[in-house]
C-alpha cells in the first residue's frame, strides 16, 4: 500500500512533501487494525450521505437524549417558540426569581400575586397563567400539573397536543410580558383570541392534513368570548392625523412632528 501510495504522489510532490510522506507511511506500517474497536464511519457503511446531523450523532452518541426534547422540537409553532419552549424546559427564562439571582431585580417576586416567579410559577401556578389553562381545559385542576415536566408528559402525547400546549405557553409569556414591562392587563378573551389565531396559523405548517385539521377543529371547539381589552394607562393614544411619525437614529423614540413643518 504504501509503495502505491508514493508511486502515485511521489512524482508530484516537493521534497518537503515527499519527506512527510515517507515519515507517514512509517507510520501506518506500524498502525494494526482492530475489528472490536467502534467504526466512527457507520453512516458511511450504511451507504448514507455523510451529514453535519450525522456528524453530530456520532459525536454526541454518548450522552442522554433528554425525553422532552422531541415534544418540544417537534411541533408546527415557529422555531422562536420551540426556543422559548427548550429555554422553559431548561429553566432558563429570564423570570423575575433568575433576575433577582443575576441582581438584575430588585425582587423575586412575580408581578401579579407576590410568589417568587420561578418559571413553573410563572407558567402553570400563577393565577394568571391558570386561568388561560382552565379556559381551555376545564378540568386541568384535576390533572395536577404543578410542573413543566408533568406539562410535557401528560398534555403533549401527540403533535397536535404539543403545538397547542406550545401556544398556550407562549400566550401565557406574552400576556406576563405585557403585563411585567408594559403595565398592560391582557384579559383573558384576549390572550385565548390570540392563542386560537396562532394555533389556526401554525396549522398551515403541519405536513399531514389530518394534523392541520385536528388543529383547526380543537380551535374550532374554543372560541373564545369577545374580546374585552382594557386600555393601558402605558400606551399612548393615536395621533392625530395632522401629525406624522418620524423614527429618530434611536430606534425606540419616536418624534411627532406637526404636518408641514421643516424636519430638524
Ligand atoms: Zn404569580
Amino acid at each position: 500500500m504504501t509503495s502505491d501510495f508514493r508511486g502515485t504522489l511521489g512524482p508530484r510532490l516537493s521534497q518537503a512533501a515527499e519527506a512527510d510522506l515517507r515519515v507517514l507511511a512509517n507510520e501506518l506500517t506500524m498502525v494494526v487494525l482492530r475489528n472490536d474497536a467502534p467504526d466512527a464511519r457507520f453512516s458511511r457503511l450504511a451507504n448514507t450521505k455523510l451529514s453535519n446531523k450525522g456528524f453530530y450523532s456520532i459525536s454526541f452518541r454518548h450522552l442522554q437524549i433528554d425525553d422532552v426534547a422531541d415534544k418540544v422540537w417537534r411541533t408546527a409553532a415557529p422555531l422562536k417558540c420551540k426556543i422559548f419552549c427548550w429555554l422553559a424546559r431548561k429553566k432558563r427564562l429570564p423570570t423575575n426569581e433568575r433576575r433577582f439571582q443575576h441582581h438584575l431585580a430588585p425582587s423575586a417576586a412575580c408581578m401579579s400575586c407576590n410568589h417568587d416567579e420561578d418559571t413553573d410559577h410563572l407558567l402553570l401556578l400563577c393565577p394568571w397563567a391558570l386561568e388561560v389553562w382552565t379556559f381551555f381545559y376545564s378540568d386541568y385542576a384535576t390533572r395536577g400539573v404543578s410542573r413543566m415536566s408533568d406539562l410535557w408528559t401528560s398534555m403533549c402525547r401527540s403533535f397536535e397536543e404539543a403545538t397547542i400546549t406550545t401556544a398556550i405557553l407562549w400566550n401565557v409569556w406574552k400576556r406576563r410580558n405585557a403585563r411585567t414591562f408594559n403595565g398592560v392587563d391582557e384579559d383573558l378573551a384576549f390572550v385565548s383570541r390570540r392563542c386560537i389565531e396562532d394555533i389556526r396559523l401554525w396549522a398551515h405548517r403541519c405536513t399531514t392534513p389530518s394534523s392541520s385539521s385536528a388543529l383547526n377543529n380543537w380551535c374550532n371547539g374554543s372560541d373564545p368570548p369577545e374580546v374585552n381589552m382594557p386600555p393601558s394607562p402605558l400606551l399612548s393614544p393615536p395621533p392625530p392625523p395632522s401629525t406624522v411619525m418620524i423614527p429618530c437614529t434611536l430606534g425606540f423614540i419616536y418624534k411627532v412632528v406637526q404636518a408641514g413643518a421643516s424636519p430638524p
